[in-house]
């Protein structure tokens, strides 16, 4: 189910990963153990980046329109500051989108994935606005044996990220890479 073609100079952080298709995986497709899990845009090998980046501000756009649409103040405070980070998501510079660690009293790769699908996860409606726009989204993951270990790994891969890109995935919270 590898279905990002890797092109890109970060590739090589994300060597031993396990990718699945977000859209397509159930929860037995997941382990229940602590780990680091990524989003990717999946990219087919003849892939038009410019049409992509295009789709990107369509799913910004739905994002815009549901909130204005739904008319619901405290939906908008939740929503507008996470939508505007689909606006940082360039696949001319990189498909990675998120890196995030499950363990340290965040669950496991498992909750993480079922938190993503609406339940409670701060890009929730970023992923959402993208599969609207009809995006196709890669769940990459590793798993290790304790929250600790997939904290600091987590740390780890975001700085080796930003080493290479000079600034976090488009959609991870700049605070959080602050304070790393
Ligand atoms: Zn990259």
């Amino acid at each position: 189910m590898n279905s990002y073609k890797g092109r890109c100079i970060c590739d090589p952080i994300f060597e031993d990963f396990k990718w699945i298709g977000l859209a397509i995986a159930l929860d037995d497709d997941l382990p229940k153990k602590p780990g680091v899990y990524v989003l990717r845009l999946a990219l087919s090998r003849d892939e038009n980046l410019i049409a992509l980046r295009k789709r990107i501000l369509e799913a910004y756009g739905i994002a815009r329109d549901i909130l204005k649409k739904a008319n619901w103040r405290r939906l908008t405070k939740n929503w507008s500051p996470r939508i505007e980070r689909i606006n940082r998501i360039d696949p001319l510079t990189c498909p990675t989108i998120y890196i995030d660690g499950a363990g340290k009293g965040k669950g496991t790769i498992r909750s993480r994935f079922t938190d993503l699908a609406g339940l409670r996860h701060t890009i929730f409606p970023c992923i959402l606005a993208l599969r609207l726009a009809g995006l196709n989204i890669d769940f990459g993951y590793k798993t290790v044996n304790t929250g600790q270990e997939a904290f600091k790994i987590e740390q780890e891969l975001i700085k080796q990220y930003i080493k290479i890109h000079g600034k976090p995935p488009a959609l991870n919270e700049r605070i959080k890479i602050n304070n790393s």
